[in-house]
């Protein structure tokens, strides 16, 4: 049972917290370099080696916290941390001391070795998948030391100190741009945005801004794809941006539910064992009278028995098959701990575009100069024309509809390339559906860019949710800009329609945005084009203001075909599916209709009034919620932990760098195999190889069967172990000698129960997995029927090994204990075949439909054979050799067990029949 050992909680353990933090997200944009300098105690010709010796002493390595790999020992060592253990242990000490050979308590010892080795190799595959974020950095920087350039590790690089920075470069810290050249980064690390970023060494006056706005700045884990700077280091390890982002990571518990479970039940047998044992020796020593030898030994037997040994390995292997099961599902799990959470999840959180969407646009319609058109065409292919009531019309007689186009040029990146006849698009399919549409009206990019070259860029961003670029034409510096329509209507203040200029009138304004709100109803996403004249170089989010409406562009996104299917069995399966867009709220909408997330009554909840929440008023309306539209990956954070609130499991998918934090605060994190990025990807508990999130209700599928097998090895293990504690407390009351001793009890649990459980779980999943609703199991795993039949299976095993034990002990204890541990065997291999279903028959499932079970059943039995005819296992298990008559007798008193199962299923199915019945005829 510390097979779930604790996989996080070495995560956090950070390190560099001793060191001084130089500050705590200051903005240091707004600052201007020589007070960075004068601040940090350096200069524009760098430090000194003595300066930079007492920086890094001061705020430590500049290294992102250490999620260390523990050493295998450790993990080793940490298999020992459990109660369950200690109990064991204690038991092998007692009966040590009390026994006067080693035989007992070195079994026990081998057996506490044994788990240990199968939970470490498990933990430490675990671990590696833990390993995420760290991987960004660990490369050299090149730094101004004691006035000269010098080449170092990054590791070294400390506040203060100058830094160059080449094309290719791995930025190595935080730090301030001083003065640049051309300089382009990649910021895709921190923003999941794949454009390169411009920089500036302004100051920038305003304080609070977005991180991806702090164009002066320069962040850790990013990357300068072309351009050189030189720049002030002002932050560095934890005390960045993304040192912060990995701390919070860190710092979030997700603890997997069965691992708490298993935690319950491990307290309830230890509370249980503890009780009997104690009562035992009360009752023994002070009731009846027996010596404390006598007594110490039966007490420590029933503390044995009690404890099933083969769970932990099972446990494993369980979760080890339900793996390799899902990864033919195309799901890749990557914490084993996720597949439990799996059989639990209740809402699964999709995003939008590229999950529910094939994330394909093609542009449908254009509105400009008061008029909509249609624009035919399939897919990437480029040949398509404009219609206005289906009938073809002469794009040139439109000036802003070709403005429009020019725009859609202008903002779009995306590379459009035909090979044989097929069409190719590489880039954000938005903009390659504008360069497609732009394509349509006649429109070469090449021609067009020669003659208005772009000179600065702000790319897309899911917060600013625009595209900017700024071009040289001959009539100046013109400013293009795409994006939402309700976030660029806001922003602009004329339209060019009927050959003119003409101011937005708050009447024009109104009917502008009913339009676009039309075809976002229709499931369309629709991308605003504005523009202005624009003086200077550089262009920041303040500038884009006063635009100049030229249209709107409406794109469809095809469903993916499978998602129809998908929702069918979620919905079966009583999974609640929720999407997450940052498209229009209309849009998302209609989209999420159409695949069958979206339901009458269902309440879409934006990224706006979701910030105007709190998390109680969040959790209540959640309840309701089925879309989020117009949200950042930001608050995706606040989604998982407004489900989680609720109590409710929840699945989040994600692809992008920044929907990091939400997906590993979610129960499961999942990103998609395909689109997604290696961040997204690390810090997710599943991988979606198909980016299809149907697979995710064929994982819940698994995740259910390996609940239902946890069900039956526990029922399983804990009847073997019940029986046995009643057989010895039994004996006890009738003043037979201890019956069984601690060898031959983990015989049993290990060796016999341990064949058979692994084999059990291979029992083939059962057809109704999903059509049933998924009743979240109690605390403690074990429900009131499991208690029952335990009891029953447990009794009839006690009741029957007694009998046999009372005939035989009086003239040969180690005949009768032979016997006993015969019959008790006996018991488990046919009681494994009970155990394959709850109602149905043993003897309608066939044989061979578990083979694994056919064949386990045989070994055990042949091992048992083994055991009882050697003479090394007799000596171990201090038994001897039974007579044919005694094997038939002891196997024949076993199948009692299958007649009494038989006979409770049998009655199970008849009361089931009656209320069918019953419900039919009153309905
Ligand atoms: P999603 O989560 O569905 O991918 P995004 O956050 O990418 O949504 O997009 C949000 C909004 O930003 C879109 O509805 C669209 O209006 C606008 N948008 C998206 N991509 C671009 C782009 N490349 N250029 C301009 N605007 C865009
Ligand atoms: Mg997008």
């Amino acid at each position: 049972m510390h097979v779930s050992s604790d996989v996080h909680s070495h995560t956090k353990q950070t390190n560099g917290h001793a060191h001084e933090r130089a500050h705590e997200e200051r903005a240091w944009h707004a600052v201007s370099v020589d007070a960075i300098c004068a601040e940090l105690g350096t200069r524009r010709e760098g430090l000194s080696s003595d300066e930079a010796a007492e920086h890094l002493a001061r705020f430590g390595e500049n290294k992102l916290p250490e999620t260390k790999p523990d050493s295998i020992l450790r993990i080793f060592l940490r298999q020992f941390e459990s109660p369950l253990i200690y109990l064991l242990a204690l038991a092998a000490v007692v009966i040590y001391i009390i026994e006067d050979d080693w035989i007992d308590s070195a079994i026990i010892a081998f057996v506490l070795l044994f788990n240990a080795v199968v939970g470490t190799i498990q933990a430490g595959r675990a671990q590696n998948t833990l390993l995420a974020l760290r991987r960004f950095t660990q490369t050299n920087a090149t730094v101004v030391r004691n006035g000269a350039e010098s080449i170092i590790p990054d590791t070294q690089v400390v506040p203060g100190d100058i830094i160059i920075l080449q094309e290719g470069e791995k930025v190595p810290a935080d730090a301030r741009v001083i003065s640049i050249h051309n300089l382009r980064v990649d910021e895709a690390a921190l923003t999941g945005e794949s454009q390169p970023v411009s920089k500036h060494a302004d100051i920038i006056e305003e304080e609070h801004l977005a991180n991806a706005e702090r164009k002066n700045m320069l962040f850790k884990g990013t990357h300068v794809v072309g351009g050189n700077a030189v720049a002030v280091v002002v932050g560095t390890g934890l005390d960045t941006l993304i040192g912060r982002i990995s701390e919070e990571i860190t710092e979030i518990d997700t603890e997997i539910p069965l691992q708490k479970n298993i935690r319950y039940l491990t307290r309830i047998i230890i509370a249980i064992v503890l009780v009997v044992a104690t009562l035992i020796f009360l009752l023994g020593f002070f009731v009846l009278g027996h010596d404390l030898h006598a007594i110490l030994a039966l007490s420590v037997a029933v503390v044995v028995s009690a404890i099933p040994e083969g769970l932990p390995i099972v446990m494993t292997l369980l979760l080890a098959t339900g793996v390799w099961r899902m990864s033919k599902q195309n799901v890749l799990v990557k914490r084993l701990q996720a597949v439990e959470a799996l059989g639990e999840a209740k809402v699964i959180a999709v995003d939008k575009t590229g999950t529910v969407t094939k994330n394909e646009l093609v542009v449908q319609h254009a509105y400009a100069d008061g008029t909509l058109f249609g624009i035919t065409g399939v897919g990437y292919d480029p040949s398509g024309t404009f219609c206005l009531a289906k009938r073809e019309v002469d794009r040139g007689a439109h000036a802003p509809l070709m403005k429009l186009a020019q725009l859609a040029v202008y903002t779009s990146d995306a590379q459009l390339t035909e090979a044989e006849g097929d069409w190719n698009v590489s880039g954000d399919p938005t903009e390659a559906a504008l360069l497609i549409f732009a394509k349509k009206a006649g429109y070469d990019r090449r021609a067009l860019l020669a003659d208005a070259p772009r000179i600065a860029e702000i790319p897309f961003d899911t917060k600013l949710k625009y595209h900017a670029s700024l071009h040289r034409t001959k009539e100046g510096n013109e400013l293009a800009v795409a994006g939402a329509s309700e976030i660029l209507l806001e922003k602009s203040t004329t339209i060019f329609e009927h050959g003119e200029i003409a101011p937005l009138t708050d009447e024009r304004r109104a009917e502008l945005t009913t339009m676009f709100e039309q075809l976002s109803q229709e499931g369309l996403r629709v991308i605003a084009l504005v523009y202005k004249q624009h003086d200077g170089d550089e262009i920041t989010p303040d500038d884009v203001r006063d635009m100049t409406v030229a249209g709107f562009v409406a794109m469809r996104d095809a469903l993916r075909p499978e998602v129809h299917d998908a929702m069918a069995s979620a919905r079966m399966a009583g999974v609640r599916v929720v999407m997450i867009t940052g498209d229009h709220q209309e849009t998302a909408r209609a989209i999420a209709h159409q695949a069958g997330i979206y339901q009458d009554g269902d309440r879409v909840l934006t990224g706006v009034e979701l910030d105007a929440m709190d998390d109680d008023a969040l959790a209540s309306a959640l309840e309701k919620v089925s879309v989020f539209a117009r949200v950042t990956p930001e608050h995706k954070l606040r989604i998982v932990q407004g489900y989680r609130l609720r109590g409710e499991i929840v699945a989040m998918t994600g692809d992008g760098v920044n929907d990091a934090l939400s997906l590993v605060a979610a129960d499961l994190g999942v990103s998609m195999g395909k689109n997604g990025t290696e961040v997204a990807k690390e810090a997710s508990d599943l991988v979606l190889l198909d980016d299809n999130f149907g697979s995710i209700v064929a994982a819940i599928e698994e995740g259910r069967n390996i609940y239902k097998n946890i069900k039956k090895v526990i029922l399983y293990l804990f009847s073997t172990s019940f029986g046995e504690v009643i057989f010895i407390i039994a004996a006890l009351m009738l003043g037979y000698p201890l019956p069984i001793l601690a060898a031959q009890l983990i015989w049993l649990n290990l060796v016999t129960d341990g064949f058979l459980t692994v084999a059990l779980t291979m029992e083939p999943k059962e057809k109704s997995l999903l059509r049933e609703k998924f009743v979240r199991p109690s605390k403690f795993i074990v429900t009131g029927w499991m208690t029952q039949r335990m009891l029953l299976m447990s009794g009839t095993m006690a009741i029957a090994t007694l009998i046999l034990f009372g005939m035989y002990y009086d003239d040969d204890l180690t005949k009768a204990m032979t016997i006993g541990l015969t019959t008790m065997a006996a018991f488990q291999w046919f009681k494994a075949w009970n155990c394959r279903a709850e109602y149905q028959s043993a003897f309608t499932m066939g044989l061979f439909t578990n083979k694994y079970l056919f064949w386990a059943t045989c070994l055990v039995f042949v091992l048992h054979v083994i055991a009882v005819n050697t003479p090394f296992m007799q000596a171990i298990l201090r038994i001897e050799a039974l007579t044919l008559g005694e094997w038939l007798l002891c196997i024949s008193v076993a199948t009692s067990t299958i007649v009494v199962d038989e006979l409770r299923k049998y009655f199970h199915r008849r009361k089931d029949r009656r209320e069918h019945a019953q419900a039919s005829a009153s309905a």
